[in-house]
């Protein structure tokens, strides 16, 4: 049998090794588990936009398949918005651009990620503080009793809380909307109106339900939170987790390059994982979204005593505070940092964050679409090259499968498609 290994990264340790046997390439993970078994097909010089987990991802897979990879990434570091780095003062791993709780139902995912780093279970509890008095966030059972100076029992709450409902909305479609029909108005003012506001820059009332529906609400004393199976810290960090996925022969990471749309000449595919509005130039206008400021405060001790403390009424002009020492419960450190989280507009020359996605938005969302639609060997994938807000298990998903998409499609002399997922669609 005729069995050679290449495009090994870190060969026969923790990482996919491969192999040619006969006409078939074979990718198994370290610990055995198949991720290719196909026909050998063409070997393919493939830019990768961006070296954020989409980028990461889809250039890890398409190593591990052979193909030869340069990721392009505009920043010094990888790891995109989840880049973690050892602050040089105080030795506490920093979340750069705000913290990242990783949390998933998606048990490939976590599987994935976990051969690459040590996840330490983390269970996000947040505190929020309005009108100067500190409650237990998501809205749960405590939270309720405090609020309302009550002790009611689980079945309680949940008819009381029924009872503050707005029962003449009868669909409810903005986040106002949805907040008054199901928790009232005390609470939405309390926790929600001046928060959005702040964070989104928009009322609720113009905002989709969908926003608020990412919050769970609970009637039990459960202030997870993340409602799914798998939540964890990387011990390490992120940003080593992503060095790992792009630690291969046949990778070349090339920092502090901003790559352009010309450099499809130069590759047989292109993957772009930046914004679809710069790539264009922003021919159809710039898509809004929101950019963060971050105000780091250094202090001895402990400054806030948990990890997130979200700050409530409009009159504050931060949404949160994080500290970030809380996110490695597992180290010990006598000084702290943390960080005042400034929301507003983004700008030419600020990073994009949460994509807004609104009707004006999504107009223009969709001409970039079906211009990306008519051109040929360039994919858009990820957070800012589909214009969603996605989580870090969601964006991991979705890169595995953009990168079995496009080997799929070698296989079959196929186009591969502009978008691996529908953009327009969510
Ligand atoms: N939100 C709020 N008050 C809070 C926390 C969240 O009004 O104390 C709203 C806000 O509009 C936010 C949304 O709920 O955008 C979703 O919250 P999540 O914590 O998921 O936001 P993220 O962590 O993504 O910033």
């Amino acid at each position: 049998m005729d069995q050679k290994q290449h495009g090994v990264p870190h060969a026969g340790e923790r990482w996919s090794r491969i192999a040619v046997v006969g006409n078939t390439v074979v990718a198994v993970d370290f610990e055995g588990e198949l991720l290719i078994r196909r026909s050998q097909v063409a070997k393919q010089r493939v830019a990768v936009v961006g070296a954020g987990f989409s980028g990461a991802v889809i250039a890890h897979r398409l190593a591990a398949a052979g193909q030869s990879i340069v990721v392009f990434e505009a920043r010094q570091h990888p790891a995109g918005n989840c880049h973690t780095a050892r602050d040089a003062v105080t030795g506490i791993m920093l979340h750069a651009y705000g913290p990242h709780i990783f949390h998933t139902d998606d048990e490939t995912v976590w599987k994935f990620v976990n051969r690459l780093d040590d996840f330490v279970p983390y269970v996000n509890r947040v505190k929020a503080i309005s009108r100067d008095r500190v409650y237990s966030l998501p809205i749960n059972l405590l939270t309720i009793n405090q609020f309302f100076g009550r002790t009611l029992a689980p079945a309680e709450a949940r008819e009381f809380v029924a009872s503050l409902g707005d029962h003449a909305i009868h669909t409810p479609c903005s986040f106002e909307e949805w907040a008054l029909r199901f928790i009232g108005r005390e609470l939405y003012e309390a926790f929600f109106e001046g928060y959005t506001l702040k964070q989104w820059g928009i009322h609720p009332s113009l905002l989709p339900a969908s926003i608020i529906k990412r919050l769970p609400l609970s009637f039990d004393y459960n202030d997870n939170y993340y409602r799914h199976r798998y939540q964890g810290i990387p011990r390490h960090g992120y940003t080593t987790i992503v060095e790992r996925l792009l630690d291969a022969q046949n990778i070349e990471l090339r920092l502090g390059t901003q790559a352009a749309p010309g450099i499809a000449t130069e590759f047989d595919h292109v993957f772009c994982s930046g914004s679809i509005d710069a790539w264009y130039d922003y021919a159809y206008g710039p898509l809004e979204y929101r950019t963060l400021d971050f105000e780091r405060l250094d202090a001895e001790g402990d400054y806030q005593g948990c990890a997130v403390m979200n700050y409530c009424d409009a009159s504050v002009p931060w949404t949160r505070i994080s500290e970030h020492k809380h996110f490695a419960p597992w180290e010990s450190h006598a000084m702290t940092v943390c960080f005042r989280e400034y929301s507003r507009r983004r700008e030419r020359g600020d990073i994009p964050y949460y994509p807004v996605r609104l009707v004006h938005e999504r107009a223009a969302l969709q001409r970039y679409v079906a211009h990306a639609r008519q051109q040929e060997r360039v994919t858009f994938v990820g957070r800012l090259g589909t214009y969603r807000y996605l989580d870090m298990d969601v964006t991991i998903r979705e890169a595995m499968d953009a990168a079995q998409r496009f080997l799929d499609c070698l296989e079959r002399s196929a186009k591969m498609p502009a978008f691996n997922i529908d953009p327009m669609a969510s």
